[in-house]
């Protein structure tokens, strides 16, 4: 049987490249390629950029409300097309159908409405200066470029556009090439919603495709998400044409469990944030401090969980909560962190192995695996692994333990629980991150903005704030009297 192949989507339509070259792409739970994906060559960027120029031109001349009302559309058939586009993000990314089904689409959909709704909202400032004035405008920016990762493709490709279109700019979107199928369905949808063609392309390739973007002159902005080496290089790229940026980059969160916590709710919280997704999500709390008081109680009840409720196995049975890792090289890697954690000394309490279910026997599986006896110079403590590996750590001191929490170069995420009110917020006031939870870890609604400090991230997404990363401000000085010049 012939897979599909399938063209960059420019100017409204899916356009064939010049040099013929594809890539294949891998469902991660059988190890078998399901389609192939046409290579942004030049011919494809050119067209890329110019489509983009037109369908900025034709987006940013509509009013905000125009905007908005077909953005909505977009939501409404995402909603729609629920399953069928989650289905697209299980065979993508390997994680699971159950996930997929309330999760992807839906986060997506959310943060397009959310900013569709805030579109009209945007208003400039009037200053009266003695008898002159300014006033202000919020134009776009023009052409804004989105790189995504693999983890959550959709959304991620929604998380980028739905601010950028809602402020009226164009995007040139570059999915990860794991998983390219998510946003060239996304826009088709923006076609069928009535966003003008030109205004959302996809540009499918690897890392040269990616740094064609982030050197090119004609984009004002890049928007990225991934690993915080690659961040760098993406920054150090757009510096050439004095880019602005949005780095949505790595994490090695901690959580904090102190000895008044509800202790199931905290396993609850560690596992989520370890093993949803296969423990590929950039905020989880890879690093646990557990209360010396509460430590025997919460391993065991950890110990018991991930080894009776954790069910592994092909991605679409429902049944399923943990799917495969994204690629044959992924869970060499992560296999590898494991078997650092035993050299260095840690202790597996359960996991630590490559896993071939039944129902997916040539996925690329771990076991949900718990590291305790860590101490914080080992690698697995230091280094974001990506995958199902938990790290638990013992303290019995406040400001020791946020002081280890804050000794790491990243600080996207963090979390505490404790039914002490005033030392969640305490405690919380004083971790290095940008994303923090208090007796719930992981939840990211679109109202609320996310990105990191340190070496996590630039700017936001998500919330009122990301529509100003999408503008610039044009300031407008009207004379009201006669120019008064020593000329
Ligand atoms: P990568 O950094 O490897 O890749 C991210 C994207 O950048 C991909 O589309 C990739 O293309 C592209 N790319 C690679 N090299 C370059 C380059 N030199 N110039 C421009 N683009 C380039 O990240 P992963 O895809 O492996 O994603 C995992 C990482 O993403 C983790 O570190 C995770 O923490 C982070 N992440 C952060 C999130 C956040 O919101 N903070 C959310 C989700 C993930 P290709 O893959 O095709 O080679």
């Amino acid at each position: 049987m012939t897979t599909p192949v399938y063209e960059n989507f420019i100017n409204g339509h899916f356009l064939k490249n010049q040099t013929g070259d594809t890539f294949a792409v891998k469902n991660p739970a059988t190890d078998e390629v399901i389609y192939h994906v046409e290579i942004a060559d030049e011919f494809i960027q050119n067209a890329a950029i110019e489509s983009a120029k037109q369908g900025f031109a034709a987006w940013s001349a509509m009013t905000p409300i125009e905007r908005s009302r077909i953005l909505l559309k977009a939501v409404a058939i995402l909603r729609e097309r629920n399953d069928e586009l989650a289905k697209v993000e299980v065979l993508d990314t390997g994680k699971p159908w159950q996930e997929a089904e309330c999760v992807d689409v839906e986060t997506g959909a959310d943060v397009i409405e959310y900013f569709a709704g805030l579109a009209p909202a945007q208003v400039g400032q009037q200053q009266m200066v003695g008898n002159d004035f300014y006033y202000t405008r919020k134009e776009p920016l023009g052409i804004c470029a989105g790189i995504g990762a693999w983890n959550y493709p959709l959304q991620i490709a929604c998380w980028k556009s739905g601010p950028a279109l809602a402020a009226g700019n164009a995007v040139i979107f570059k999915p990860s090439e794991e998983t390219p199928l998510g946003a060239i369905k996304l826009a088709e949808i923006f076609i069928e919603a009535g966003v003008p063609a030109g205004v959302f392309n996809v540009v499918q390739g690897a890392a040269e495709v990616g740094q064609w973007l982030t050197a090119n002159p004609n984009i004002e902005k890049v928007s990225f998400t991934g690993e915080v080496g690659t961040g760098k290089k993406v920054m150090a790229s757009a510096a050439g044409s004095l880019k602005d940026v949005t780095m949505e980059l790595g994490g090695k969160s901690p959580l904090l469990v102190f000895d008044d916590a509800d202790v199931s709710q905290a396993v609850s919280a560690a596992m989520l944030g370890n093993f949803y997704t296969q423990g590929e999500i950039c905020t989880n709390c890879t690093r646990i401090y557990v209360h010396k008081n509460v430590y025997q109680q919460f391993i065991d009840e950890l110990k018991t969980r991930t080894e009776q409720n954790i069910i592994a196995g092909d991605p679409m049975d429902p049944e399923v909560n943990l799917g495969a890792l994204i690629s044959k090289k992924h869970q060499e890697l992560v296999l590898g962190y494991i078997d650092k954690g035993v050299q260095e000394g840690a202790t597996l309490l359960t996991g630590g192995k490559a896993l071939s279910p039944a129902s997916a026997p040539n996925g690329y599986f771990v076991e949900p695996t718990v590291f305790v006896d860590c101490k914080d110079d080992m690698t697995i403590v230091k280094e974001e692994i990506f995958g199902p590996v938990m790290s638990v750590l013992v303290f019995d001191d406040e400001d020791d333990v946020i002081q280890r929490a804050n000794d790491t170069h990243l600080g996207l995420a963090a979390g505490v629980f404790t039914k002490d009110i005033q030392r969640a917020h305490r405690v919380i006031h004083q971790l290095q991150a940008g994303i923090c939870w208090i007796n719930s870890y992981g939840n990211s609604p679109a109202e609320m903005p996310v990105g990191g400090y340190k070496q996590s991230g630039i700017g936001r997404e998500n919330g009122i704030e990301t529509l100003d990363h999408y503008t610039q401000t044009k300031s407008i000085y009207v004379g009201m009297s006669n120019i008064e010049s020593p000329f």
